[in-house]
């Protein structure tokens, strides 16, 4: 399914959500000659911690996301206050709609409609209203996640895993959380790749799926 999918967006509410989702999955896409356009909508100024620049998580994704192999033109940064999201869904939705407009996306990406973090799910709901019309995957981020449906997987090889963890230690300001160390994301990918007979994975919920 995924050969016919050329034009592929990722829609993360803060800067690495699509990396720690998907980052094996866009390094494999864009190592097929995929075309991914990532969308940040916070760089989480208010909570970057003191001795780095606010605009420090700009400058974090450009990098972490160019390691995936996402080019610079294809990356939207949007500058919502975090943990505010929803305050601003309104306008979301039409940046969401704007996107859209553009160009046509033949698969687009969004937290689990299962994610409990406020700007997660309203990057989901938002996500969902705007490209309805759309297959849409919804992506793990397991400490947000209520629950989470394992009904699509990504088969991936080790240098993907490989390129995923090198993405995310690009977010030097984030310093030393549990989610970010090589250990659980290879052990999450292991973990999905158990499940679907084979060495790595990473895990979707189907959210609309057009064949
Ligand atoms: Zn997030």
């Amino acid at each position: 399914m995924l050969e016919n999918c050329n034009n592929i967006l990722v829609l993360a509410p803060h800067t690495d959500d699509g990396e720690l989702g998907l980052g094996g999955t866009i390094h494999s896409l864009i190592s097929s000659g995929k075309k991914i356009t990532y969308a940040a909508f916070s760089t989480a100024e208010e909570s970057v911690p003191e001795g780095f620049p606010k605009d420090i998580l700009k400058t974090e994704v450009k990098n972490a996301t160019g390691r995936l192999g996402i080019r610079a033109e294809n990356l939207l940064i949007y500058n919502y206050e975090v943990r505010k999201l929803n305050y601003v869904r309104q306008e979301i939705l039409e940046e969401l709609i704007k996107i859209r407009k553009k160009q046509t996306y033949d698969l687009v990406f969004i937290p689990s409609l299962h994610d409990i973090h406020q700007d997660h799910t309203t990057i989901a709901q938002e996500g969902l209203r705007a490209f309805k019309n759309t297959t849409i995957l919804g992506y793990e981020l397991i400490w947000n996640n209520l629950t989470f449906n394992t009904q699509c997987f990504v088969r991936l090889s080790k240098r993907n895993i490989e390129a995923k963890i090198e993405a995310l230690k690009e977010y030097h300001s984030q310093g030393k959380r549990d989610y970010l160390s090589d250990e659980f994301i290879y052990s999450l990918a292991r973990t999905r790749g158990v499940q679907v007979g084979c060495e790595f994975a990473e895990a979707f919920e189907v959210v609309r799926l057009f064949l």
